[in-house]
């Protein structure tokens, strides 16, 4: 390594290596080695109701690099969006998680998060039926989220697609709803079954003043015939506040847990039932 070569080459290696495309090209091959080979592991956060019975979970990935620990999405989604690498990436995340629609016992749904990217290829709808009849999982427990900018350009394209998939059963989420663009005419359009609550929303429940933008957006899916999930839940006093708007309301957050590892989810939530 460079430090071994001694003197001033050190300096000069270091600021070349140290640039954000060469993280980025790190990332980016340390992250394709993975999806062949391994580190990459599903991790499920329970959606409760308001009385407290689990309704669902959201699949979020993690990956855990052999030297540098666990490296949250938010570090490598980005990356990976800036190239088909998502799309491969997308893959092995659907066909994994349909696999974990069947250890859920019914009517539990799942929920994965698609990046437009992904979306957006011409193979999409496809490789989800594809991979619904190899799971044998049942559509209608399958929930996609995606956000508002995916319906930024091309929509017609997208509509159609989200058509196709919804004739199967499959229930669509727009997630982070408020932090993007997107008009209320248009949501009406669009084929969806729920709308996430942004967790900045949720925190904002602490604000007085604030708390009129999370009465806003409940308004909104419920005039559009929406289910709402909160997301960021992390106090009683938030679940409290949003259960009283809504009773049928779902719930998502810290306050119940964090994203488990698939066992622990399994032995924590489902340990009486046989699979
Ligand atoms: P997201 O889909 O909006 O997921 C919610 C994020 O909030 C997750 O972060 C979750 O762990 C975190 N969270 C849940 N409850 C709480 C809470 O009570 N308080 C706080 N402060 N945070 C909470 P995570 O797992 O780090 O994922 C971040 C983002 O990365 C996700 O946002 C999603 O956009 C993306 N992501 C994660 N997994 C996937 C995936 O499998 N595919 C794709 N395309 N994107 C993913
Ligand atoms: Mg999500
Ligand atoms: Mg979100
Ligand atoms: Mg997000």
């Amino acid at each position: 390594n460079a430090k071994d070569a001694g003197g001033n080459q050190t300096s000069v290696y270091d600021v070349s290596y140290s640039t954000e495309l060469e993280k980025r090209y790190e990332i980016e091959r340390e992250l394709r080695e993975a999806i062949n080979g391994e580190g990459l592991e599903l991790y499920l956060q329970p959606q409760m109701s308001a009385t407290g019975s689990l309704l669902g979970v959201e699949v979020l990935i993690r990956w855990f690099h052999p030297e540098k620990g666990m490296i949250s999405p938010g570090d490598f989604i980005p990356v990976a969006e800036q190239t088909d690498l998502i799309v491969d990436l997308g893959k092995w995340i659907v066909r994994h998680a349909l696999l974990e629609i069947k250890r859920l016992p019914a009517p539990l749904t799942l929920a994965i998060n698609i990046s437009p990217r992904q979306f957006r290829k011409y193979d999409f709808v496809y490789c989800i039926e594809r991979a619904l009849e190899d799971s044998g999982a049942d559509a209608s427990r399958l929930v996609l989220e995606v956000t508002e900018n995916l319906f930024v350009d091309d929509t017609n394209d997208i509509v159609l697609k989200m058509k196709a998939l919804q004739q199967s059963g499959v229930q669509f989420s727009i997630d982070d709803f408020g932090t993007g663009y997107s008009s209320l005419s248009y949501l009406r359009k669009l084929p969806l079954q729920e709308l996430k609550i942004d967790q900045s929303f949720v925190q904002a429940i602490d604000n007085a003043e604030q708390r009129t933008i999370v009465d806003s957006v409940m308004a909104i899916a419920k005039n559009l015939g929406l289910r709402i999930v909160a997301e960021g839940v992390e106090t009683e006093a938030q679940a409290h506040y949003l259960a009283g708007r809504d009773q049928d309301v779902v719930l998502q957050g810290y306050l119940f847990d964090k994203p488990l590892a698939i066992e622990a989810f399994h032995q924590r939530y489902l340990s009486d039932t046989k699979h």
